[in-house]
């Protein structure tokens, strides 16, 4: 979260009571074994590339990630066992193989959760849900993809061999929640592996962790280990700071918590300041389950254990009920048996092995005494893998250790020591789950397990990412200067952003403030700042103007592309302007204009790749058209953009500004020449008009074609508009308007 913040132009320190950064995902060295403490799998590893990318920097140069293969073994009761992961085609045969005929039901399963996958993780998971509305228009695709269901009972649909129905239903354990009463949209994990693989950072997660923390320090992110925050400070309804353990006080313009929500009101913030998380209701909330996880080195190496290792109980049933509903410690226990090495041999020191073994048991809601049972359990899981997968285990372990829901709670502050903060129910996810931005405290914030989407890796990711879509800028807000600004000095579109919603017209005033402050500066010859900016852009430093841009990325996803490369062509006409070829020219107007309406389709909703195509050429024709009426200016400033190749010879500052009509004549049939070529993109911008939703149809259109308009001007009376600005009147403009209101309805 804290490098989503830096992204966006705030002053970011993190503090956290470990030790070490990366929380669940501390790195345990015993002796000359090192142990990732929490997770193992890493599924949707995009959302690391793209994090990355924020800052310019590539994932692959501070962290390679290694495909794991298989993703899973499974090691049923009866001895049979089963490798999930690789093509599809390998899963079906592994499944036929075990269960013969079955291969069918899987590939329906796969569709299914596909479907589940379009919606809860590609169109949800990085969206803010504390509006009920957000979630009420998801109910009829909710419903449609049977979220009623558990997974279980979604899998148990697909596939009728029980060991099948145990494997595939274990998503939900990943994420806290028992398969039996988790709702089927968790399903998505399942595709979610399918459509990007399971991968493994070489070096451990820990390497993960590491290069995050050295992204962080390069971009400026503080960092404060071993600080235990004791209490959130609170002013009139405003957090506005926190109390360490110290008594140092810390106070912050904003505040986001990644530590457990419940554990944060319930513990942090006096009763007094919460009116929707009061005690009571944090009472009725239910809990993921606790964990036991235990870490151990062995003088022999295990080369027949895969990296992934599912054990399965006897009773999958029992066993759940037992962790979840009876809150008892069961002695036929289902494992997680994790061996690094198998995929990344640096993973344990020569011919040894470094393992961890999970088991999910009860939380700290249950009446159990880890003091006691810790070492009872271990010994449990010793003899469970001594008599299976890792013979003779007792007689070469080497380093031992191992952590409990006490831990979970006393080192995470996780309430009731629960191993992913509240259960993924769906009465406790989407907008019923703890909401991003508080319901209770303006200006405090919640990311990662316990908040929306939810827990596991992608997920707390995912949580960073909407909290970044609810933050304020990191500049003051100023809407009504950036709309002054838009409706004094663009007459033009001003009209046109009436018509759009308020959200998407303040984004675009916003945009316009800062392509218009870079137009000023490279037109008032302060090309100066212009370079500054760009230093600071490529070096990802905050900066007073661009911030509000990058606001606007974690907004509405505009592309850093697009502002470089308006930057570069601003800065490329610093130095005067003379424009040789017609490519030369279209890529000029490309940097100028066809970057801005790329920038404007995310915020117009329009995400298709087809369109972006023609949202470019609407900018080129625009700024073509804008060339022919300003030659007589741009001519003063010595910049001539005709080019020369349309001339018999270069053209000259003096012929541009001569009033000869040898000269005007020339000048005038190279313009015309140009606003044809303006034409045809006009054409190709019309086209993609179809992409855009409803209402923004019109709006673009009618100001594509009031642009058009003035080249119609130019060319109606080129003498008249060669040292005058052709400007469209107001009862042409209502003209435009008319057709353009009728087409968006019959297009
Ligand atoms: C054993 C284990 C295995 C897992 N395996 C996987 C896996 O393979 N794949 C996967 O995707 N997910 C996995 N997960 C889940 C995933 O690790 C978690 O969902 C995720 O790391 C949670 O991130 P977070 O930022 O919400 O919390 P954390 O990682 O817990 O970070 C919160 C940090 O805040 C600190 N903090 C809390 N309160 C305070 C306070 N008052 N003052 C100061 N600091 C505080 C905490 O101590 C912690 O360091 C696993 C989890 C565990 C425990």
């Amino acid at each position: 979260m804290s490098l989503r913040l830096r992204h966006l132009g705030y002053d970011v320190t993190v503090v956290d009571n470990n030790p070490k950064p990366g929380g669940r995902a501390q790195v345990y060295q015993l002796g000359e074994y090192k142990f990732d403490g929490g997770p193992t799998v890493i599924t949707a590893p995009f959302l690391f590339d793209e994090l990355f990318r924020l800052f310019g920097r590539k994932r692959s140069d501070y962290v390679e990630f290694l495909p794991v293969e298989p993703w899973y073994r499974f090691e049923f009761a009866d001895g049979s066992k089963l490798d999930y992961g690789g093509q599809l085609e390998d899963t079906i045969s592994e499944i036929n193989r075990l269960s013969p005929g079955e291969g069918s039901g899987y590939q329906r399963l796969v569709a299914f959760s596909k479907n589940i996958f379009g919606v809860g993780f590609e169109k949800l998971a990085d969206q803010p849900f504390h509006r009920f509305q957000t979630m009420i228009k998801q109910i009829p695709a909710l419903l449609a993809l049977k979220s009623y269901l558990s997974v279980y009972s979604l899998v148990g649909s697909f596939l009728k061999d029980d060991r099948l129905r145990r494997a595939f239903s274990i998503h939900p354990l990943l994420v806290g929640g028992n398969p039996l009463q988790t709702t089927s949209i968790y399903c998505l994990i399942h595709y979610l592996e399918r459509k990007w693989g399971v991968w493994f950072p070489k070096g451990g997660t820990g390497a993960l962790v590491k290069a995050l923390e050295k992204l962080m320090v390069e971009v400026g992110v503080k960092l404060e280990l071993n600080q235990q925050v004791n209490k959130v400070i609170v002013d009139g309804s405003k957090a506005c700071g926190v109390r360490l353990e110290s008594g140092e006080e810390k106070f912050a313009d904003l505040l986001v918590f990644d530590a457990d929500p419940p554990k944060v009101y319930r513990d942090l913030i006096d009763e007094k300041h919460r009116t929707k998380w009061s005690n009571a209701k944090l009472g009725r909330l239910s809990f993921s389950m606790g964990l036991f996880v235990w870490y151990f080195g062995t003088s022999r190496s295990y080369p027949n254990v895969e990296h992934h290792t599912i054990i399965m109980g006897e009773a999958f049933k029992e066993l759940l009920k037992d962790i979840y509903d009876r809150k008892v410690l069961s002695d036929d226990l289902s494992l997680y048996l994790h061996r690094p090495a198998a995929t990344d041999s640096s993973m344990a020191p020569k011919d040894k092995d470094a393992f961890y073994v999970l088991a999910p048991v009860p939380n700290k809601l249950a009446k159990i005494d880890w003091q006691e049972a810790g070492e009872r359990i271990r010994l449990q899981v010793q003899n469970q893998l001594e008599k299976t997968l890792l013979p003779g285990l007792g007689n070469c372990l080497e380093v031992s250790h191992f952590v409990t829901p006490d831990d979970f709670e006393g080192k995470f502050n996780t309430l009731w020591g629960s191993g992913f903060s509240i259960a993924p129910l769906f009465r406790q996810s989407a907008w019923f789950r703890f909401h991003n931005r508080s319901e209770d405290l303006e200006n405090l914030y919640f990311c990662g397990a316990g908040t929306h989407p939810g827990a596991g890796v992608p997920g707390v990711v995912s949580s960073a990412k909407v909290v970044e879509k609810l933050v304020p800028s990191s500049r003051p807000a100023n809407e009504s200067k950036f709309q002054e600004i838009f409706h004094s000095k663009s007459r033009t579109f001003s009209l046109a952003t009436f018509l759009l919603p308020k959200e998407r017209a303040e984004a675009i005033f916003r945009l316009y403030y800062v392509c218009r402050t870079l137009d000023d500066w490279a037109d008032e010859g302060q090309g100066d700042k212009l370079k500054q900016a760009m230093v600071s852009w490529k070096n990802h430093q905050p900066h007073e103007l661009l911030d509000h841009y990058r606001y606007l990325q974690a907004r509405w996803g505009l592309a850093s592309q697009h502002l470089t490369e308006l930057m570069e062509a601003m800065i490329g006409e610093q130095d005067g302007v003379r424009i040789q070829t017609e490519s030369e020219l279209i890529k000029y107007c490309h940097g100028v204009a066809g970057t801005i309406g790329l920038m404007t389709c995310p915020i117009f909703g329009v995400t298709d790749a087809n369109a972006m195509k023609h949202a470019d050429d609407l900018g080129i024709a625009m700024q073509l058209t804008n060339i022919c009426r300003d030659v007589h200016e741009d001519a003063k400033s010595d910049r001539i953009y005709l080019p020369a190749e349309f001339f018999e010879n270069s053209p000259t500052v003096a012929v541009l500004l001569s009033e000869n009509s040898q000269c005007l004549k020339q000048v005038s049939s190279v313009k015309s020449r140009l606003l044809s070529l303006a034409n045809e993109h006009y054409a190709s911008g019309e086209r993609g008009i179809h992409f855009l939703p409803l209402r923004m149809r019109m709006v673009v259109r009618w100001a594509g074609r009031m642009y058009k308009e003035i080249g119609e001007l130019i060319n109606e009376d080129p003498v008249r508009y060669n040292q005058n600005r052709a400007v469209v009147s107001g009862s042409r403009k209502m003209r435009i308007l008319l057709p353009c209101i009728f087409k968006a309805f019959v297009s």
